[in-house]
């Protein structure tokens, strides 16, 4: 089950790149894998899976330090600057900074394991107040600040829009998401400017994300099925 349905997205993302003339090894998939027990993260590993996605650091703790250690785990959750360290301890991405404080306290923390921790800077694009991310008109400041910190290194940018009806209502957002990603690299304010990350799009709306530029899609519900 979980195989077919890796298969079938994989196959999906590929047919998304080809029609916008994309290399699909150029869209990495992110297993969602939040609220889902070890046994089916290990069997998506089985089918060839190797980077999954975490909301919740307690939960993720738990199943990383179970799991075989050669997956690689993206935090894509709210983060408090006060779980800093954990987060830089367990994750190899962490997609959710969107403000200096805790910026600040991830550099500090990398600093002190001896890491360069890559990070994505999370953006509000739909400016919805109950959401996490920096709004867009604040987001150039958070990275200019941010490219101060010599222990973190900004890959890109992370959005989730507002939840839509129909994939295609999301496809402003994700548009306004790559300007901003081709407006900074720009101003040289990510780590490679030649290569700018973009985490968008969900197991509804993927293929519109990859249309738009999504170089990272989190795909969670298409792989493992409904969250208990
Ligand atoms: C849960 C979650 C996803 C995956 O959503 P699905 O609809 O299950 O694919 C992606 N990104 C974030 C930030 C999430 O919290």
């Amino acid at each position: 089950m979980i195989c077919d349905n890796l298969s079938a997205i994989r196959a999906a993302i590929a047919e998304a790149a080809r029609r916008c003339s994309r290399d699909p090894d150029s869209i990495e998939l992110v297993a969602v894998s939040k609220r889902m027990d070890r046994k089916k993260i290990l069997r998506a590993a089985e089918c060839g899976q190797t980077v999954f996605g975490e909301n919740y650091l307690q939960e993720a703790r738990d199943k990383i330090e179970s799991l075989p250690p050669a997956l690689r785990w993206h935090f894509i959750g709210h983060l408090q600057s006060n779980k800093a360290r954990e987060a830089v301890r367990l994750f190899d991405l962490i997609e959710t900074v969107d403000r200096w404080k805790l910026a600040r306290a991830l550099d500090r923390h990398a600093a002190q394991l001896q890491r360069c921790q890559e990070v994505l800077v999370q953006v509000n694009v739909g400016r919805e107040p109950q959401k996490s991310g920096v709004l867009p008109e604040d987001a150039e400041e958070l990275l200019r600040a941010m490219s101060g910190l010599a222990h973190l290194r900004v890959l890109g940018l992370m959005t989730m829009p507002p939840r839509a009806a129909e994939p295609q209502e999301c496809r402003p957002y994700f548009r306004e998401l790559r300007r901003l990603g081709e407006t900074f690299a720009a101003r040289g304010l990510f780590a490679d400017n030649t290569r700018v990350e973009l985490s968008m799009g969900m197991s509804a709306d993927f293929a519109v994300a990859i249309g738009e530029g999504a170089t990272m899609v989190r795909v969670g519900t298409a792989i493992f099925g409904r969250r208990s």
